[in-house]
């Protein structure tokens, strides 16, 4: 029999501010899916094939989009796609240290070639505090007070990666605790590589389920509560996007890496899944301006995207050079070396999203850090 996997998905329909709940079946054979109304008890989308939708992408709690439509998977359709999908995924808590957040391209880099999958990323700050309750399980050790100050002596990345055996695999990614150690032991690892000493080890990984759960909660609260705030600073700043397609692309790390090499401070980062509404607002500017509004629309809206604060005098006129002309194959022409030349695929698929106009650089990363993040 053909393999057919089913999921539960709720789609915000923003005129009537309704939530729609839909059967998605997705048939990987020919990549094709349907749609089934659950209140009508109709069909909605008769099976058509969909090569966008990418089949790593269906798993619980993850945001897919299907014909424009962004679907939110809240529950697995039937047993067989729980047992064949759901068996070994987990989802833990990676924290990038502030010894590398400089570097923390390298580490995404690595973190994608291993078949892990970002599915939150926010950079924060941490009071002694809030670094002393994250690492309450060492109170009572010696090297306790160290550990706490190194913590939230800058600022941090935490994120949640999600995969098959992800809390295993990302600690066998980072290597021994002590980098020195590592660098013998497993010269490979991320310790390995950008590791400094016992304390100043790169990353943090949960060390169980039970672990990835408590310290997911404390960085993305679920319902209701706020966590860690951002680190943006809002002023001297423009706006940088990370769009869906380079996301899910896997080009994230190598971006960052990019950035920083051209000199750009990230003052502040975050992944957003933007709805269709917020991404209408969020380009209204463009709206009857530019003839590709609704394409940019639909990509920004696609799934998740990473939002950075780029922090410099000026900061907006140059980083607006650096990702090169809107059209990648102008780009290509004219400024090879650009952000779009390199990472772009065509106008809508463009690799990142850059303030235009130097006075809209504190309003747009108001509009995700202060807004959307509220
Ligand atoms: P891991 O981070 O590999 O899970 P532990 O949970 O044992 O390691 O320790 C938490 C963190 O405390 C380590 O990542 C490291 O930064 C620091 N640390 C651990 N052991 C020592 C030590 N003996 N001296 C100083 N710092 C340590
Ligand atoms: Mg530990």
């Amino acid at each position: 029999m053909e393999d057919r996997f089913s999921f539960l998905a709720e789609w915000l329909d923003p005129p009537a501010a309704l939530l729609r709940r839909y059967q998605l079946f997705y048939y990987p054979k020919d990549s094709s899916v349907e749609m089934f109304d659950v209140k009508n008890q109709r069909v909605f989308l008769r099976r058509t094939r969909y090569e966008q939708l990418q089949p790593e992408n269906l798993f619980l709690g993850n945001r897919v989009t299907v014909f424009s439509r962004q679907l939110h998977l809240v529950d697995y359709g039937d047993q067989y796609t729980a047992n064949k999908l759901g068996s070994r995924k987990e989802r833990t808590l990676a924290l990038i240290k502030p010894d590398v957040v400089t570097q923390v391209g390298d580490v995404l880099e690595r973190i994608s070639s291993s078949n892990l999958l970002v599915t939150k990323a926010k950079m924060t700050t941490l009071s002694w505090t809030q670094a002393a309750d994250f690492y309450v399980e060492h109170q009572s050790k010696p090297f306790f007070s160290n550990l706490v100050q190194f913590l939230s002596s800058g600022p941090v990345v935490a994120l949640e990666l999600m995969g098959d055996e992800a809390v295993s695999t990302w600690r066998r990614l980072l290597g021994p605790t002590d980098s020195s150690a590592a660098r013998k032991e497993a010269p490979q690892s991320v310790r390995g590589q950008l590791g400094t000493d016992g304390v100043k080890n790169v990353g943090h990984g949960s060390d169980s389920l039970a672990a990835a759960a408590r310290e997911l909660e404390f960085f993305f609260p679920s319902a209701g509560g706020h966590g860690p705030s951002n680190t943006a600073v809002f002023s001297d700043c423009t706006c940088c996007i990370i769009k869906p397609h380079a996301v899910s692309e896997g080009l994230t790390g190598k971006i960052l890496n990019s950035i920083s090499a051209a000199g750009f401070q990230i003052s502040a980062l975050q992944m957003f899944s933007v709805d269709r509404a917020n991404a209408e607002e969020f380009y209204e500017v463009y709206k009857g301006v530019v003839p590709e509004y609704p394409t940019m629309v639909t990509e920004l809206s696609s799934g998740p995207c990473m939002v950075l604060e780029i922090h410099g005098t000026d900061a907006a006129q140059s980083f607006r050079e650096f990702c090169g002309p809107a059209d990648p194959e102008i780009s290509r022409h004219l400024r090879p070396t650009s952000l779009r030349a390199l990472y772009g695929r065509d106008a809508a698929k463009n690799a990142v999203h850059c303030t235009d106009l130097p006075e809209d650089g504190l309003l747009e990363v108001q509009y995700f850090f202060r807004i959307l993040d509220g």
